[in-house]
């Protein structure tokens, strides 16, 4: 193995851009499969190609993984392989894809939950899909795959979260993610759904108090948090690790420092060059991996935080401001202006 500084441990794979939902906030703008997406055999290539560069966690993703008709061969050889492959669904085929999912030796997946069942259907913009995605995670864990909601918080369904957590805990599941709605994709034409930055502390609020009770994971997402007082992260957030030790794949063999990023980011593609060429050139990723605070602008140029904070998530910053290291959404930017 060599000894680049920078490994792709953790990997995010969008398996294709198709999607059987039309989410009102997706970042992707899903539905449709990219023009000229992998083919299996090179699918299972890039899985050899990531397990020599390092990679130890990978997340199928789509659009619709499961819409995919590889993703449980993907899986299989992942766990071969010792990388531990997860796999994040909208739940529509989850039922019927849990004994390939045990035959793989996948064990914990995650659902997309965006509020309770009226507001998850208005989102999802599907009349049955909460009923639909619920009856899949109870059957997950019945089976013995640990099962959690992967929620987007934006206006649309700040208000539930007490009730979906009630709700979550009813049902048994292992975790809850959450993480803030970001102005990317088709939620471009739904802004008015978007929070406002002030609105960060009552979710951080809501995800401490939920910590403190023990009863379910509650974890803040990439895009929620940084240095609240109390903290609701077990370590201080170090910065987005996107092209660090972070990568995303794109359906088309694309790849970027992480899979949320829009295609401006896109470093290189797979069916042209080897995977160790693209993540091993000193000359890409250069935004993250050559990170000074002078890089800083706006909300977060003269922040004490900046450095190791780095403005935050990057998509984040960059779909509400165009700039990458400039973040409105920072809890402790909020609490420090109203001095809390
Ligand atoms: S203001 Fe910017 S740099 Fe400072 S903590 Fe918030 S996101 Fe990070
Ligand atoms: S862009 Fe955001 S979600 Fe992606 S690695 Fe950076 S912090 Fe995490």
């Amino acid at each position: 193995m060599s000894d680049f500084p920078f490994k792709p441990e953790v990997v995010g794979w969008e398996l294709t851009l198709r999607c059987n939902m039309n989410c009102i906030h997706c970042g992707s703008t899903a539905g449709e499969p990219r023009p000229n997406e992998l083919t299996e055999k090179e699918g299972l290539d890039l899985i050899d190609q990531m397990a020599e560069l390092g990679t130890k966690i990978l997340t199928l993703s789509g659009g619709e993984p499961l819409m995919h008709p590889s993703w449980h061969i993907y899986a299989k050889k992942l766990v071969e392989k010792g990388i531990a492959a997860y796999i994040i669904t909208n739940g529509l085929l989850l039922e019927a894809a849990i004994p390939k999912m045990l035959e793989a030796g996948m064990r914990r997946i995650g659902v997309s939950i965006d509020g309770m069942e009226k507001t998850h259907n208005f989102i999802r913009n599907h009349p049955n899909s909460f009923q639909i995605a619920m009856k899949g995670i109870k059957k997950a864990i019945e089976n013995g795959i640990a099962a959690g909601a992967i929620t987007h918080i934006s206006k649309a369904n700040i208000g539930e979260m007490e009730d979906m957590y009630q709700h979550f805990l009813k049902v048994g599941l292992s975790f809850w993610q959450i993480q803030i709605t970001f102005s990317q994709g088709r939620m471009k034409t739904h802004d008015d759904y978007a929070l406002d930055p002030q609105q960060m502390l009552d979710i951080a609020d809501f995800i401490y108090k939920k910590q403190q009770e023990g009863k379910m994971q509650v974890v803040p997402g990439d895009n929620m948090g940084y240095y609240c007082e109390p903290p609701i992260t077990k370590r201080p957030f170090k910065g987005c690790f996107a092209g660090r030790h972070l990568m995303g794949v794109d359906a088309d063999g694309s790849i970027k420092g992480c899979l949320s990023l829009p295609r401006e980011f896109v470093e290189g593609n797979i069916r042209t060059e080897s995977l160790r060429t693209i993540w091993e050139d000193p000359q890409r990723f250069k935004y993250n991996r050559y990170f000074s605070t002078d890089m800083l602008e706006g909300y977060c140029k003269d922040c004490p935080k900046g450095d190791p904070c780095r403005g935050g998530c990057t998509v984040t910053a960059y779909a509400a401001t165009g700039s990458k290291f400039n973040n409105p959404y920072c809890v402790y930017r909020v609490m420090r202006e109203k001095q809390v």
